[in-house]
């Protein structure tokens, strides 16, 4: 017989056999950006999550690169919205102005990421753009993915995240980078995306819901992992730099898969709906926000996760809470 309880006799021989743990360096703060100047507001879905316009997303970002955070990734929300999403490309739009303004003021003390999706940008809400009969059309997508994602590059974003689960999406925006010699510029791929309802509160946030159908077309079927694998090769055989699982908490297992499969970095979304119910929980008094975040986070990065996008990086940093007992 092994007798376990001498590792955990105390706190002193507990934190010595520790395997896993999170640094404020592994966490990405999620930003939305709306069309505006001097206005924020609250996500009513997603408690002290704010809307932002560019000016005031540079306050808060500034606010928390002086508590220690320096990776964040941008969604945007433009004033005008049409069948092909134009927005998301057109290079004075809402998110390459916010990525001028936030490396104009930070430089490369942080890291930002871009996401490349034309759900926030489309009239329809689809991810893609569809023909007379509602179908979205994957290869017709893939050219104003890239281009969107060839104008944050120039902007200066330091990766494009596109998360839109068309096929080809990776290699189509790799050779569009590489053609205009943005070579540094990484490729993070929401690779294993599922069709999950933890995304309704994000759906508020970005104000993205589809107005017709649903997006199981494209994105993955929970009720399948091999899929989730084949979907990550697949990015990896395109040339992507990073995989990205999402949602996270329901999804260990793949994380876990995926892990096994690519030495590549490992991304985690802790998403909308993950963090709503921490947050509406705490508020009714169930458990205890800071133990659970953290039990949370650290049952992502024990599942395999390199890094965690999560909007819990705000309250984390603000209130200290990787650093109490
Ligand atoms: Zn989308």
């Amino acid at each position: 017989m092994i007798r376990m309880r001498k590792f955990r006799r105390n706190n002193l021989t507990r934190e010595l056999f520790t395997e896993v743990s999170i640094t404020k360096n592994q966490l990405v703060m999620p930003i939305f950006i709306v069309e505006k100047i001097n206005w924020s507001k609250e996500i009513s879905s997603m408690p002290n999550i704010y809307q932002y316009s560019p000016d005031l997303a540079v306050k808060h970002v500034e606010e928390l690169t002086d508590l220690g955070i320096s990776n964040f990734i941008l969604f945007g929300i433009p004033n005008h919205k049409d069948q092909s999403g134009s927005e998301a490309y057109n290079n004075k739009g809402v998110i390459p102005n916010a990525i001028k303004l936030i490396k104009e003021t930070f430089d490369d003390k942080l890291t930002l990421f871009a996401d490349v999706c034309l759900c926030e940008y489309t009239n329809h809400g689809h991810c893609g753009i569809p023909n007379e009969t509602g179908q979205i059309v994957n290869d017709k997508s893939l050219n104003y993915l890239a281009k969107a994602a060839l104008v944050y590059a120039e902007a200066g974003a330091d990766w494009v995240a596109p998360s839109n689960m068309m096929d080809g999406r990776v290699i189509t925006i790799k050779r569009v980078l590489d053609d205009a010699n943005f070579t540094d510029v990484g490729i993070l791929s929401y690779s294993a995306k599922f069709a999950s309802n933890y995304y309704g509160p994000f759906r508020d946030a970005a104000e993205s819901p589809p107005q017709f159908g649903d997006r199981k077309s494209y994105q993955i079927d929970y009720r399948t992992k091999r899929q989730a694998l084949l979907e990550v090769e697949s990015d990896i055989q395109q040339g992507a730099d990073a995989v990205m699982v999402k949602p996270a908490l329901p999804y260990l297992d793949i994380i876990s898969k995926v892990r096994e499969l690519t030495d590549l970095p490992l991304f985690a979304y802790n998403v909308s709906g993950e963090y709503s119910m921490v947050k509406f929980g705490a508020k009714a008094g169930l458990f205890d926000e800071r133990a659970m975040v953290i039990e949370n986070l650290i049952a992502i990065r024990r599942a395999g996760a390199d890094v965690i996008l999560t909007y819990h990086t705000s309250d984390i940093v603000k209130n200290g809470w990787l650093y109490q007992e």
